[in-house]
């Protein structure tokens, strides 16, 4: 019988071209297959970098799909190189499901490590602490996105976030409103491109900050907000929040302010009012 070929989960820049390693080159020159995220971003990265291949398409539209032929791919004694468009597969990228499938098939996974904005944001932040929580993207939608918030508000860790420029003016708003504005949070941006900046305030001054010039709402962000200090002030009404985010997804609103109410046993007045604040952020 045919012994089962490699998975091996390849990084690649997240900006800078020489940031691509050795190992990384050697692996995707010698792989069978490559499973990108985009086969023709990917097709036009490796041919700068002098690599022809062969692609096939793994993204989050069609993962478990795809999956099911790479692993039948790898069976066959195939070598697969994962990688995504950027920076290290799986994290905030696809991935996970087909290398959890490579595990269950038996199929060895290889890492390949290289860059990832996380762990290059954090390296040179000058953040002094030693346990940190990467969050990854918080959710889009502004009332889920302040629930997410809720949940994190008392953690003593570093939170590091992954966000979109389109966002970063309203994330940070509700950073600063959830978190309190005295916490500083590091904007690491564009990292090992040409226009890179790591620039940290407080939050309660980084709304302001980020308006004062539009060149600092654009490209690639990581953004990293210090932990909870012992006694710091959160939202006395998280789980009220929490609650209602969840029934106004589902009720009108009346209905979900009588049930919140019942719920969690705050009066009836001010569920309504944060209601209204919800559905007002939400639009
Ligand atoms: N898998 C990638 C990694 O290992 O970093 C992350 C992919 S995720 C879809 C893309 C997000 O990573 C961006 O929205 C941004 O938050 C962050 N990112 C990627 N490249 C970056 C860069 N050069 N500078 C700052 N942040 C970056």
């Amino acid at each position: 019988m045919q012994s089962p070929g490699s998975l091996y989960v390849v990084a690649t820049p997240i900006g800078n071209l020489n940031d691509i390693t050795q190992r990384a080159l050697e692996t995707l020159k010698s792989a069978d297959l490559i499973a990108a995220e985009d086969t023709r971003h990917s097709g036009q990265l490796l041919a700068r970098l002098g690599i022809s291949a062969r692609f096939t398409a793994l993204h989050e539209h069609n993962e478990q799909h795809a999956s099911r032929y790479l692993i039948a791919e790898l069976l066959a004694g195939k070598n697969v190189a994962l990688i995504s468009d950027a920076g290290t597969p799986a994290i905030s990228d696809p991935g996970t499901l087909l290398i959890a499938a490579a595990h269950d098939a038996a199929i060895r996974v290889i890492p390949v490590p290289g860059a990832s904005a996380v762990i290059c944001a954090l390296s040179a932040s000058g953040i002094v602490a030693p346990n940190w929580l990467f969050y990854g993207f918080l959710p889009a939608k502004p009332n889920h996105r302040q629930a997410s918030l809720q949940t994190l508000a008392a953690l003593p860790y570093t939170l590091v976030f992954y966000e979109a420029p389109h966002r970063i003016v309203e994330c940070v708003a509700d950073l600063a409103r959830i978190l309190g504005g005295t916490r500083r949070v590091t904007f690491a941006r564009e990292l090992t491109k040409l226009f890179e900046s790591i620039h940290s305030l407080p939050l309660a001054e980084a709304e302001a900050w980020l308006s004062a010039d539009a060149n600092r709402q654009k490209g690639e962000f990581v953004l990293i907000v210090g932990g909870a200090a012992a006694g710091d002030n959160t939202d006395d009404h998280a789980e009220l929040r929490n609650t209602l985010t969840v029934l106004m997804d589902e009720l009108p609103l009346r209905q979900a302010v009588h049930i919140a109410a019942k719920l969690t046993g705050v009066k009836k007045n001010t569920c309504y009012k944060l209601a209204l604040t919800l559905q007002k952020t939400d639009l």
